[in-house]
Formats: structure tokens, C-alpha cells, sequence
């Protein structure tokens, strides 16, 4: 196998009638994913979409989602999952940026994007999951009968461009190796004991790397997906027990919720054997919450759209290292650089930059030649931009973004300790510090707050309780009460956004 674009094809010779895909809409299995996959690759080729060129997908987590995902790789084409979130003008941004040859959507957002593609330089072929003026319709798709191409895959070639979440800027497009997406598949699957007898339910979006590894990586091995089309915490606790899961997979918030969720006390999670979390930092009280209610371990993972996927996680038979984000996938280098000379490693236990060398390492960044090189040095090493610290066994511990970095008066400060210590103080809602600028000291930390319904508290309060647990030069200097955080579509905190909105 060279690439993602295989995982369906063998998966349909060894579990064909199995059921691989479940959704609110519609139930696949192998063999159907396999044979529709093959149409829409008959439909793009015979539409003249040549190998090596880019076809978005801007849609909901749906079946046609993932039917679209693997025919345009097995048309040969680069496919650009879009996140769903996007605005249709960060969308266009994207189209243009990769310049994508045809774009898959839903019915509903088709005529916006119908709109949109009429401003870019190239045509764009609009494919809509229903029916829209301007669009193909999918059903015209998934009806042609021409030859299915066979394609070579140059397992070193792009298969995807991944944008990423855009929490620090504007996102970038990562260019992914068919061998970096399927090892990443490959090994997620290995750490965490995937097998066919699994049934993971997820609301993961599936652009995200995080929801391609957790779909295509138990596609791999014959394991069924229940795939909602948006998280909801009653009805993730429903399709638990409905399906009797063995895996539930997501983000941070979604765990969160679901333990606040007032289904949770007739909620069945018996047959739950693990759950993965990541994408964020997630507090030790939720992870400790959700293991109690549930009886399964929580198992925290690290990624980056940068390496198609996972970089660290725990494996599913080691003992637990509360806070770890686990170590490397098994074949891929990790260390923690020094800051100032990143031919270093940091001092054990030290902070430092966390970087990543392996066959899961993007390309690069399309179109953007400096961008790469700033971020992948010549000897392979790719630079995460997370401050990290590892122990003696070599798990890995996050502390912040090194974007976020904090410098005052020569020192360093994460905001993510500042944020942590804050959280703690009962008329905080929720926190979320960065720098502002300062004649004297270059920067002074300023916390955000949104207050906890009904609480009230001051600037003083505030600064001298995180004087309680911090060091004078990581205490905050300022305190901004706020009505809301900017925030990403998987709710991550864009701290550069806070001076912008609050302090310009
Ligand atoms: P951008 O690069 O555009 O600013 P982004 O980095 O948020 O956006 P992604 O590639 O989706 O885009 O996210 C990867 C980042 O998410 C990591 O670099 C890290 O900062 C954060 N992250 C992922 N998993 C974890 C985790 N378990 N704990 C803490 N942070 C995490
Ligand atoms: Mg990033």
C-alpha cells in the first residue's frame, strides 16, 4: 500500500460486507464505500481533473464527505479537506491558494460556493451532496459508468493539503506525503490497539488530521466508524450505548461537555474499552472525571496538521503519565531543542521547542518556500512551535505555543500557566492571557477574563491571587474583563486576536 487512497480498496477484499461507515443519513459497507469511491474517480477523471491537481472538500462530516476523500485519490488528485467552519471568504482564500480544480459540498453551502468560484483566475467545478443551481449534483457523480483510472502513487508525492487551524494566523496549507498520511494512520492505529472487532464513535471533523487518522486509521483495519455530522454531547452519550462503541475520540471541550450533559446519568458506557483526547490541553480533573464515569482510560494524544496527524501519544497498555502528551509514535524522532540554538537539545526537563523528524513530515508549505524553510531544517528537523519539556522515559509534557511566548523584562512567560492559575478562582469563567506592549519592559502580561455567570471580582483581586502560586515575573500586570474569547472553530484560544480586539 503507497497511500490513503489504497486503505478502502484492501480493507473491501478483507472485510467487504462489514460495515465501515455510519451516519444519521445513511449505513456503508466496505465493499459500497469501495465501489462508490470508484465513481466519483470515473466522474473526475472523465470530467479531466488530471493527476496532481487539487480537489477541495468544504462539507460537513457526511458519508459523501468520505466517499468524495477517497475517489479524488484514487482519481489521482491532491484532495484539500477544507474545514467546515470556514467563512465562504476564507474558503476562497483557500481555493485560490492551492488552486483547486473542483470543489465537493453540501447542497446548502453550494450556492455560496457557486458564488465564490466565479472570482477565481481557473473554472471550478462545484459538486454538490444534493441538488443546487450552478452545481453538479452528487448523484450525476456516483451514476457515471466510465473506466476507473489506474493510477501509480509515488508514495513521496502530495496526497493532501491540509490547512491548518489558523489559531496563530492565517492558516497555512501543509503539503502531505500519500506515505505521511498513511503511516500516521498506520501508527495511531498500532499505539492505540485498533482492530476490526472496534466501533468508534466520533464527531471529529473529518478535514481535521486528528479525524482523518481516527476514520482512515480504523478503515485500515476493519473497524466500523459512527460518524456524527456535529458533536452534540446527548447524542454522542446515545450513540455509545446505541452502538455499543468501544472507542469514543475528540477534543477536550467535547469531554467536558458530555460530563455536563444532564444525559449522562442514563448514559451506557459500558462498552467503552478507551477514548483518545486531543488537539488542546485538557485539564487532569476532566480526564479524571470522564475515567471515573466511563471505566475506560482516557488517552491523550499530541498532533499537528504539519505531520498528518499524530506525533505523540500514550500506548494502550502503558501505565498511565498523568499530564503526558505519551511519546513518540513508534519509527519518528522527537526531541526538545534549546530555544536560542535549535542544533541543542534542552537540559532534561528543561522547556524547549519541541521538533519532530520522520516520514510523517509535511513536504512543506504550498506555495510558501520561506514559510517551509523557516519551519523544516535542512537536516529534516521540523519545528512545532510548541514549548515543551521531556522526562527521563521520555514522555512529553506541553507547556504553551512558543508564538504565545510572553517576554518581560528578558523573561519568558507561557500564558498557559497564567491561564491555569487563574482558572482556578471561582469568578473566573474563562481565561486567556498575552502581552501588551510596554516602554519599560518590553511586554507585560495582561489576562482576559470572562467572569463565571453571576460573579464579580476585581483587577486586584485578580493580580494579587495569581501572585498566590507565581513568580513575580509571571504575574499578570493588567486584567481585562472581556464578554467572550476569540476562538477557532474547535473552540482554541487565537491569544494574538486578543491585543487586536481588546487593547488596539
Ligand atoms: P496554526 O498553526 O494555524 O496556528 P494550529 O497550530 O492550532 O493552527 P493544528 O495543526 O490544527 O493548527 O493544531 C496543532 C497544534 O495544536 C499543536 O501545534 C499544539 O499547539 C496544539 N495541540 C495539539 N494537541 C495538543 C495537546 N494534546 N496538548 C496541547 N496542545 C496540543
Ligand atoms: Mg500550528
Amino acid at each position: 500500500m503507497d497511500g490513503p487512497g489504497e486503505i478502502l480498496r484492501a480493507a473491501a477484499r478483507g472485510f467487504g460486507a462489514r460495515p465501515a461507515l455510519v451516519t444519521a443519513t445513511r449505513t456503508l459497507s466496505f465493499a459500497e464505500l469501495d465501489a462508490l469511491s470508484d465513481r466519483v474517480a470515473a466522474w473526475l477523471t472523465a470530467r479531466g481533473v488530471r493527476a496532481g491537481q487539487p480537489v477541495s472538500l468544504y462539507a460537513q462530516n457526511r458519508w459523501e464527505w468520505v466517499v468524495a476523500y477517497h475517489g479524488a485519490l484514487r482519481a489521482g488528485a491532491v484532495v484539500n479537506p477544507v474545514n467546515v467552519m470556514l467563512t465562504p471568504e476564507e474558503l476562497a482564500f483557500v481555493l485560490r491558494d492551492c488552486g483547486a480544480a473542483a470543489v465537493f459540498t453540501s447542497a446548502e453551502q453550494a450556492a455560496a460556493v457557486v458564488e465564490l468560484t466565479r472570482d477565481l483566475p481557473d473554472p471550478v467545478t462545484v459538486v454538490a451532496f444534493g441538488q443546487a443551481a450552478g452545481a453538479v449534483a452528487f448523484d450525476e457523480v456516483l451514476a457515471c459508468d466510465g473506466p476507473v483510472p489506474d493510477i501509480t502513487v509515488d508514495p513521496a508525492a502530495p496526497s493532501t493539503i491540509g490547512y491548518t487551524s489558523g489559531t496563530t494566523g492565517h492558516p497555512k496549507g501543509a503539503v502531505q506525503s500519500h506515505r505521511a498520511v498513511l503511516l500516521n494512520c498506520a501508527l495511531t492505529a498500532t499505539m492505540h490497539g485498533r482492530t476490526s472487532d472496534d466501533v468508534v464513535v466520533t464527531a471529529l471533523p473529518a478535514p481535521h488530521v486528528y479525524g482523518n487518522v481516527v476514520i482512515n486509521g480504523t478503515f485500515l483495519v476493519g473497524g466500523t466508524v459512527v460518524l456524527m455530522e456535529r458533536f452534540d454531547p446527548a447524542q454522542a452519550l446515545r450513540l455509545i450505548g446505541e452502538h455499543r462503541a468501544t472507542l469514543f475520540e475528540g477534543v477536550p471541550a467535547m469531554y467536558a461537555t458530555m460530563l455536563a450533559s444532564p444525559a449522562l446519568e442514563s448514559a451506557d458506557l459500558s462498552s467503552l474499552t478507551r477514548c483518545t483526547v486531543g488537539g488542546q490541553t485538557i485539564p487532569l480533573s476532566t480526564i479524571r472525571r470522564w475515567q471515573d464515569r466511563s471505566g475506560a482510560p482516557l488517552i491523550e494524544l499530541w498532533g499537528m496538521t504539519e505531520i498528518a496527524g499524530l506525533g505523540t501519544t500514550h500506548a494502550l497498555h502503558s501505565p498511565p503519565v498523568p499530564g503526558s502528551i505519551g511519546v513518540s509514535l513508534p519509527g519518528i524522532e522527537i526531541r526538545v531543542s534549546d530555544l536560542e540554538d535549535p542544533s541543542r537539545d534542552a537540559p532534561r526537563g528543561e522547556p524547549g521547542e519541541l521538533m519532530v523528524r520522520g516520514p510523517i513530515v509535511m513536504i512543506g508549505y504550498h506555495g510558501n518556500p520561506e514559510a517551509t524553510a523557516e519551519t523544516i531544517e535542512p537536516d529534516g528537523w521540523l519545528h512545532t512551535g510548541d514549548i515543551a519539556t521531556m522526562d527521563d522515559t521520555g514522555h512529553v509534557f506541553v507547556v504553551d505555543r512558543r508564538k504565545d511566548m510572553i517576554i518581560t523584562g528578558g523573561y519568558n512567560v507561557y500564558p498557559a500557566e497564567i491561564e491555569r492559575v487563574l482558572a482556578a478562582h471561582p469568578a473566573v469563567g474563562q481565561v486567556a492571557a498575552g502581552p501588551v506592549p510596554d516602554p519599560v519592559r518590553g511586554e507585560l502580561a495582561c489576562a482576559y477574563v470572562v467572569l463565571a455567570p453571576g460573579a464579580a471580582v476585581t483587577e486586584e483581586e485578580l493580580i494579587a491571587f495569581a501572585g498566590g502560586s507565581l513568580a513575580a515575573y509571571k504575574r499578570p500586570r493588567l486584567v481585562r474583563f472581556v464578554d467572550a474569547l476569540p476562538a477557532t472553530s474547535t473552540g482554541k484560544i487565537m491569544r494574538r486576536e486578543l491585543i487586536k480586539q481588546f487593547d488596539a
